[in-house]
């Protein structure tokens, strides 16, 4: 197993190769991002609700996919090939975006080409997000302690990429040409992929098809079923490339898809699995399920806590105005400086016997993220009437990194420690595909806000709404913690469990 092979800071070394695979995935997807919105208004000319409309259905395609990504790694590929084959489609079509560039305001051909680089990271994201996660996880026995702080160095990971992506990507096309900028995340990706492929010996063997034999098989199509997946991911791309062209589809979809999803995790678990894995089963059902709650309120950063920064926020500083977008870095900086020092707090407390459970840890994230939007509330009243000073602001994402460090991280620890090893992508893309319905959901919140033509105290108030039904969901979920716990069997986790 892997908990042999050599360490690093006291983790398994394939942590870091797996560290800075998903930086730089992540540098490409938050980097392109952060030109997305601009380059459909600025470039293709779009109008804002038509490109609203696709940055919408994008980001949340891309976290529909890894539930197909994850159950086909369970069953055939292994989560190493499905991260590697991941992240090609992710290069392809981030460098597709950039060598597509046409004339400003044509569309036509050169749409066609973006829509189809938007629809290969849709599905490269697909085989990549979920998996790499896994093997994370997969680096760790089942009871083993450093799990969870090894997750929040790997969420460190995330976030370094989260935020340089924007910053190079984003100067990259905003100042010398769109090409750049889309080039620049494309070759991050590759990156990304030379890390992954130059160090993979460091994984010690975790993430193989399960069943190579399978793999091998001839299929019906006449090639093997390794290569019917690869068939099949570009009859996806062409599937991804239709849904981002027929937007109205995409809700619809996401219920849909959701409902089923539960569905078959449902019955898998009651009719196949043995009493301690399905109770787990149960118990990370119960995670998941607070995720688009946390989500729906974490998401209004992009969106309505950026518009209100803009316009109801004191941002003179040094005698200059600071622009509103720079605050959407603040999240990152702030996950890259308190993850060390949550990944030593949960260590600590470890040692004392003391380290808090999975669902205890949400019940916390929940009231902190609610305690964030009060305080901005309670920011905002002391100068009625005024901008609202800064400082409340920051304060506020201070809190909401606190709440997603005591949530996010625990739960994609808590998936891969919660699964058998035969669903463990499936729960893994579930737990993304949550994240989908939180955005989803968060757009909804942020419409609810109002638009330009209502003060800020119509934001304040839903601020306020949603703050004190977050901090009581979560002092629930804290009561209700302890029976959680108990589905998730702890006590046979024995430190020395295989995964
Ligand atoms: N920011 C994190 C990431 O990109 C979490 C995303 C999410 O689950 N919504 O991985």
């Amino acid at each position: 197993t892997a908990m042999q092979g050599p360490t690093f800071l006291g983790h398994p070394r394939g942590l870091f190769v797996l560290f800075f695979t998903e930086l730089w995935e992540r540098f490409s997807y938050y980097g392109m991002r952060a030109l997305l919105i601009f380059y459909l208004t600025k470039h293709f000319l779009f109008g804002d609700e038509p490109a609203y409309g696709i940055y919408g259905a994008y980001t949340s395609l891309v976290y529909v996919t890894p539930v197909i990504g994850g159950y086909l790694a369970d069953k055939f590929l292994g989560a190493r090939r499905a991260v590697l084959v991941g992240g090609l489609f992710i290069a392809v079509g981030h460098l597709m975006i950039g060598l597509l560039e046409g004339p400003v305001g044509t569309q036509g051909g050169y749409l066609n080409g973006f829509y189809l680089g938007l629809a290969s990271i849709i599905v490269g994201t697909g085989f990549l997000k979920a998996n790499i996660s896994v093997l994370v996880g997969q680096l760790y026995p089942r009871g083993d302690a450093r799990r969870d702080p090894g997750f929040s160095i790997f969420y460190m990971g995330i976030n370094i990429g989260g935020a340089s992506g924007p910053i190079i990507c984003g100067l990259l096309g905003e100042t010398v040409g769109w090409s750049w900028g889309f080039g620049a995340a494309g070759v991050g990706m590759l990156l990304g992929l030379v890390v992954f492929v130059l160090f993979r010996k460091d994984l010690m063997g975790v993430g193989e098809p399960p069943e190579p034999v399978l793999l091998r098989a001839r299929t019906a199509v006449g090639v093997s079923r390794e290569w019917a997946i690869y068939l099949g991911a570009f009859a996806a791309v062409a599937v991804a490339w239709w849904l981002l062209q027929s937007q109205g589809v995409v809700g619809t979809l996401l219920v849909v898809f959701a409902a089923s999803t539960i569905g078959f995790i449902l019955y898998r678990a009651v009719f196949t699995l043995p009493k301690v894995e399905r109770d787990r089963v149960f118990g990370a059902l119960f995670l998941i399920a607070l995720c688009p709650l946390f989500w729906a309120l974490f998401e209004q950063a992009g969106s309505s806590l950026n518009v209100y920064t803009d316009r109801a926020v004191d941002r003179s500083m040094f005698g200059y105005e600071i622009p509103a977008s720079l605050f959407q870095s603040v999240n990152s900086i702030f996950i890259v400086l308190m993850a060390p020092v949550f990944a030593a707090l949960w260590t600590f407390l470890d040692r004392r016997r003391l380290e808090p459970s999975a669902p205890f840890k949400f019940g916390i994230g929940l009231i902190v993220i609610g305690l964030g939007f009060l305080v901005l509330v309670f920011g905002a009243a002391l100068t009625p009437g005024a901008p609202t000073p800064a400082m409340f602001i920051l304060l506020l994402y201070f809190f909401h990194t606190a709440a997603e460090l005591c949530f996010s991280p625990v739960g994609l620890a808590a998936m891969t420690r919660l699964s058998v090893s035969s669903m463990v992508g499936l729960m893994m893309g579930t737990w993304f595909l949550a994240t989908a319905a939180g955005n989803f959901l968060a757009g909804q919140i942020a419409q609810a806000t109002g638009g330009e033509n209502v003060g800020p105290e119509r934001v304040l108030e839903v601020y306020s709404r949603i703050g004190w039904v977050s901090i009581v969901i979560g002092v629930v979920v804290l009561l209700i913690a302890p029976f959680v716990v108990r589905l998730m069997h702890l006590e046979l986790m024995k430190a020395g469990d295989p995964v």
